[in-house]
C-alpha cells in the first residue's frame, strides 16, 4: 500500500468517508422518498459487516480519519452496534459518528456509545407533533425526543446535532422554535437547505428556503454573530449574542462549500461516490468479492478519487439530479 494520502486532481485531501449501511428506512420524509417507500436492495447485494470493515480499514490506511455511518436509516440494520464496535477498532480512525432519524435511539443509545460512537446527528424537521408527522409521515416526534434524551445522558457523545431540512413554506415557522431549542438545550441545531436529491424529483430552486433567509428570521428575534468557519465545515455557525448557545446553517444550494470538500461516500452496495451529486460511481464490492487484494482496491479507489468533481452544478443551466436519491446515498 502506498503511503501517499488520498488526494483529488484539485489538490483536496480526502479524510472523511460517509458509509451508508442500508438503503432501508422506517420513515417516509417528503423531501426524500415517496409514501410507499422505495424498491429496497436485496440483502445479498448489501455489504456485510466484514466487507464494510475491510473497506474502512483500506480507506483509513489511505488517510481517512473520520467515518460517518448513515443510511437510509442505519439503526434499522440488524445488529448495527456490532458493526460500530468493529469499526471503532480500525487503526487510524479518529472520529466515528452517526446520522439517524432518532426513532430507535432510545433503544440503542447505550449500546452505540459503548461500542464507540462519538458524535451523532439526529434529523428532526419540526418540534411540533403535527408538522413532524406532515413531513415524515410518522407520528413519532415524542419517540425521537426520548431517543435524544437517552443519548444526552452520555456526556462523552459530543456534539449532538439536530438537523432540520429547510423548505420554503414550511420551515419559516420552525426557525424560532428551533432557535429556542438551541438556546435551552445542549444540542446544536443546524438547518440544511433542501437539495435536489428527492426520489419524487419534485425539487425546484424556488422550494429552497436559504440559510440566509432563516438566519435573518432568527437574528431579528435572537441577535447572532458569526463564528469563524472551520476547515472543511459544511455549516455557517452563529453564536447567540447573549451567549446562550449557537445555531448553524448548511447552505449547499445558496452558498456551496465544495472548495475544500474532503468527503467521499460508500453506498450500501459498495459503490464509491466522490460527490453527493455525482453521476458516476465506482464499484468496490464486486472486485472485493472476486478476491482483489488491498493493493488492487487501492488503485481503483485512487483513480476514482482523482476524478472527484470540483463542485456540484445545482445552480447551473442543464443541471440534472443524480440517478440515485438521498435515501440510497446517505447524508
Ligand atoms: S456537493 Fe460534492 S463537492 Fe460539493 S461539498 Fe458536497 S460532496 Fe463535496
Amino acid at each position: 500500500m502506498s503511503q501517499d494520502p488520498l488526494r483529488d486532481a484539485h489538490g483536496r485531501l480526502i479524510s472523511d468517508l460517509r458509509v451508508s449501511v442500508t438503503d432501508r428506512c422506517n420513515f417516509r420524509c417528503q423531501y426524500c422518498m415517496p409514501a410507499e417507500g422505495m424498491p429496497w436492495l436485496d440483502r445479498a447485494d448489501v455489504l456485510s459487516f466484514e466487507e464494510i470493515k475491510r473497506l474502512v480499514r483500506l480507506f483509513a490506511a489511505l488517510g481517512v480519519t473520520d467515518v460517518r455511518l448513515t443510511g437510509g436509516e442505519p439503526l434499522v440494520r440488524r445488529d448495527f452496534p456490532r458493526l460500530v464496535g468493529m469499526l471503532a477498532a480500525v487503526e487510524g480512525l479518529e472520529d466515528l459518528s452517526l446520522t439517524t432519524n432518532g426513532y430507535l435511539l432510545e433503544r440503542d443509545a447505550d449500546e452505540l456509545v459503548a461500542a464507540g460512537i462519538g458524535r451523532v446527528n439526529v434529523s428532526i424537521d419540526s418540534l411540533q407533533r403535527d408538522r413532524f408527522f406532515q413531513i415524515t409521515r410518522r407520528d413519532s416526534l415524542a419517540q425521537v425526543l426520548r431517543g435524544l434524551e437517552a443519548l444526552a445522558r452520555h456526556p462523552e457523545v459530543h456534539p449532538i446535532k439536530v438537523n432540520a431540512v429547510a423548505m420554503r413554506g414550511f420551515s419559516e415557522e420552525e426557525a424560532i422554535p428551533f432557535a429556542d431549542f438551541a438556546r435551552s438545550t445542549a444540542f446544536q441545531v443546524r438547518f440544511i437547505e433542501f437539495m435536489p436529491l428527492d426520489a419524487d424529483r419534485e425539487w425546484a430552486s424556488d422550494a429552497v428556503l436559504s440559510g440566509e433567509e432563516l438566519r435573518s428570521i432568527v437574528d431579528a428575534v435572537h441577535p447572532l454573530e458569526e463564528r469563524p468557519r472551520e476547515p472543511h465545515a459544511t455549516a455557517r455557525v452563529y453564536r447567540f449574542r447573549d451567549g446562550r448557545g449557537e445555531i448553524g446553517f448548511v447552505n449547499p444550494v445558496s452558498d456551496p462549500f465544495c472548495g475544500d470538500c474532503n468527503r467521499i461516500r460508500l453506498t450500501a452496495e459498495g459503490r464509491l461516490r466522490t460527490c453527493l451529486f455525482s453521476h458516476h460511481e465506482t464499484d468496490l464490492r464486486d472486485p472485493l468479492r472476486a478476491g482483489a487484494s488491498d493493493g488492487e482496491l487501492e488503485l481503483v479507489v485512487r483513480e476514482a478519487v482523482w476524478r472527484k468533481e470540483l463542485k456540484h452544478r445545482v445552480n447551473e443551466p442543464g443541471f440534472t439530479p443524480p440517478p440515485r436519491s438521498m435515501s440510497a446515498i446517505g447524508g
